[in-house]
């Protein structure tokens, strides 16, 4: 566990301004880069071992994000770095104005298991970039990426830069919080854990991102393109077994295509994953028992359409469809967080916002259409923290655009630069020149009022 004077060398660390300039951003991203490239068969080993994903997944979820993500941050630094040039107002003319990015300082970043490699150095991208000083809260759960993630980390890293901090959260994080000031607190996961984080930092008036997760409703209208819906629901609910913070979580389908979707689906998930899922290259597992009872307890909360069987000791469940089920069952009320997809049907739009806003402010929300006006409808009548329009959970994997929820499932977002910005500090400076200087703006004011309207309005 960390004790706090190794928080304390990395504070004098920052403060030592070594972690401020270009060059060194610039060549701490390429040391990183490096040392994941280094590790590459070793990280798909990991992720293999902890989720069974194969190295395809693992590049395009994983790996390859963070080097798409690492070469952004490489190729942008310089001009993310630079002063934001601001016009001024007639109160304080001649004067000049710019915002100027300043590091935070000393910030935590705490990752989850389910994508344990990317959510963790995702934002330590976007904090190296900004130039802070780092420590990294991997979660316990994926052991074999945890270990290659600290080798990477540390064979390239000193301590008083990037810590890499192990350890079981709930023991590890408060010991750090409670008696440290970090400058930020970066944290994903569960929104549970999610407020004992905010309150810790509340307490030290510490800002916080939040990544959290959420039910994400998918909604499928009547005059969708129900082959492709099928292909990319299937792809994107049964991917890593669901356990994807972005999953669509559950489906509301127009009832005059219901049946359409649910045979195409079946479909889908077979030639995906074949009659035996358990054995496909292309299907994962769930991280442990723990989470396997929570989700098998799901199984039978609905009329089974396809799926339904699990096998313990492989720590499987099958992609598995749902109908029938109660809007109170706990797979509706519940983060499903695995590879169940309740399907609810609907006839007018009211009825289906009624079930979303059960859950406001979902982190995504889907929206299979084919006609403008209703994807315009939809998209202005569910707030949530991201969409994708005749797809699901895609929008993550481009770094132009923000990435995070709104209320319940998060504050904050990141990528690109929006990660620069998030850890960093925007300063506001006002020059101003000493040539001009009018007896205006001192005292006494008596009878300056007409003027003051004029200028200040
Ligand atoms: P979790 O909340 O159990 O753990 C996340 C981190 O918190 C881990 O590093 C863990 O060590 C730490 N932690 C656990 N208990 C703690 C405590 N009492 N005090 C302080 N820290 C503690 O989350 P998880 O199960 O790893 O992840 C699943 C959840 O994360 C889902 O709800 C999912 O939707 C969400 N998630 C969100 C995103 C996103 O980008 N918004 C991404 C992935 C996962």
């Amino acid at each position: 566990m960390a004790d706090i004077s190794s928080l304390e060398k990395m504070r004098q660390h920052f403060n030592s301004g070594v972690t401020k300039s270009y060059a060194f951003r610039k060549e701490q991203l390429s040391k990183l880069k490096r040392s994941i490239l280094n590790h590459e068969q070793d990280l798909y080993d990991a992720l293999y071992a902890d989720l069974k994903k194969s190295p395809e997944e693992t590049w395009v979820t994983e790996t390859g994000l963070v080097i798409a993500e690492l070469n952004a941050a490489l190729k942008h630094l310089r001009s993310w770095m630079e002063p934001d040039n601001k016009s001024t107002n007639l109160l304080n003319l001649p004067s000049g104005s710019k915002v100027i990015k300043e590091p935070l300082g000393v910030v935590l970043i705490i990752g989850p298991w389910n994508y344990p490699f990317q959510l963790l150095i995702n934002p330590l991208i976007g904090a190296i970039a900004a130039g802070n000083c780092v420590v990294l809260k991997p979660s316990e759960f994926a052991p074999a990426t945890d270990a290659v993630m600290k080798k990477i980390i540390e064979e390239v890293f000193p301590k008083e830069y990037i810590l890499y901090m192990q350890g079981d959260g709930a023991t590890v994080i408060p010991a750090m919080m409670n008696n440290f000031s970090f400058d930020h607190v970066f944290y994903t996961g569960s929104t549970t854990v999610g407020r004992i984080i905010y309150k810790m930092a509340a307490e030290r008036l510490v800002p916080v991102t939040l990544e959290l997760g959420g039910k994400s409703p998918c909604v499928v209208e009547s005059d969708a393109n129900i082959k492709v819906a099928a292909r990319r629901i299937v792809m994107t609910k049964f991917s890593n077994a669901g356990q994807m913070c972005v999953a669509p979580d559950y489906l509301l389908v127009h009832a005059s295509v219901k049946e359409q979707l649910l045979n195409a689906m079946k479909e889908t998930i077979q030639q995906f994953f074949t009659d035996k899922p358990e054995e496909s290259y292309n299907y994962g597992k769930i991280i442990n028992e723990k989470q396997f009872n929570r989700i098998s307890g799901y199984l039978s909360s609905g009329t089974k359409v396809t799926g339904g069987r699990t096998d313990k000791e492989k720590l499987f469940i099958e992609p598995t469809i749902l109908t029938d089920v109660p809007l109170d069952a706990p797979v509706m009320t519940d983060e499903i967080f695995g590879p169940v997809l309740p399907v609810i049907t609907f006839t007018e739009m009211e009825e289906a916002k009624a079930i979303i806003d059960k859950h406001p402010n979902p982190l995504a929300f889907y929206i299979y259409t084919s006609a403008k006006q209703k994807e315009k409808q939809w998209l202005e009548a569910v707030p949530a923290g991201g969409c994708c329009v005749n797809n699901s959970s895609w929008h993550l994997t481009n770094h132009n655009l923000p990435f995070g929820g709104r209320g319940f499932s998060g504050t904050g977002c990141y990528h690109g630069e929006y990660s620069f910005d998030t850890f960093s500090h925007k300063k506001a400076v006002m020059k101003t020149p000493t040539w001009f200087d009018p007896n205006i703006k001192y005292p006494p004011f008596k009878g300056k009022l007409k003027l003051f309207k004029w200028v200040i309005r």
